[in-house]
């Protein structure tokens, strides 16, 4: 049975090197890790969970997918779910926090040094986690953004090594910002109508908010104009 993954999860398994070792971190169904195994993309995996029931969830799924001899389900937080001996070259973490996302690296950062690969998608603080890759040492090599009912995701993909990044670069993705899509765009639009909606709820005499607000809109429109 080939699985079907949602847009988003499917732009994810592009971006997992062929032949990893996967460790996918917070793996509720264990969607990505049975389609890329059924695909042949990847060998074998392990589905990390800390919650019993998506833990349970992901169990089911594996074994229904008869890839139980390939890819092991395990209850832990995080990079608990593996040892040094798995062998793990590349990590996904996906559907959560940025900075969730970013506590996960730094609580499992012993564990990272073997690991070739890191692909992320964070929901929301995208920046906070840029900025954590940059300030341990992990170099992002690709990004991609899509929109799928009506949200917009981030996938950042990011190997050992150093770059520069600037306060824009976390915020905006130092790819999405260089290549600026008609997704990004339309991303940054919805954003910049949020904030000068907000602007308009602020009070002429409440000058400081304002001035952060306007701020934050001056940016925005530079970067997409
Ligand atoms: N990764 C899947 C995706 O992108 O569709 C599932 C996303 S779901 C919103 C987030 C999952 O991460 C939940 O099942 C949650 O229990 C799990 N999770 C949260 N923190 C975790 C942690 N520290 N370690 C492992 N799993 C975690």
């Amino acid at each position: 049975m080939d699985t079907i993954l949602s847009k988003r999860l499917q732009m994810v398994a592009d971006f997992i090197p062929k032949k990893s070792k996967l460790l996918d971190v917070g793996s509720d169904h264990a969607y990505l890790p049975i389609a890329l195994v059924e695909a042949g993309h990847i060998d074998a995996a392990i589905a990390g969970e800390v919650v019993k029931g998506p833990f349970e969830s992901a169990q089911k799924n594996i074994a229904a997918s008869g890839l139980d001899q390939q890819i092991e389900a395990r209850l832990a937080s995080g990079l608990a779910a593996t040892t040094l001996e798995d062998g793990i070259t590349a990590i996904s973490i996906c559907g959560m926090g940025g900075r969730l996302i970013a506590e996960i690296l730094e609580a499992g950062k012993d564990k990272l040094e073997a690991v070739e690969t890191l692909t992320l998608q964070p929901n929301n603080r995208e920046d906070d986690l840029r900025r954590w890759l940059r300030d341990n040492d992990f170099r992002i090599q690709a990004e991609q953004i899509l929109e799928e009912n009506g949200k917009y995701y981030e996938i950042i993909q990011a190997v050992h090594g150093s770059a520069f990044l600037s306060a824009l670069d976390c915020r905006f993705g130092p790819f999405l910002l260089k290549e600026k899509s008609p997704i990004f765009i339309a991303k940054w639009q919805r954003e910049l109508d949020k904030l000068q909606y907000a602007l308009s709820c602020v009070p002429e005499d409440n000058q400081l908010d304002r001035s952060a607000i306007s701020q934050k809109i001056k940016t925005i429109e530079e970067m997409i104009s």
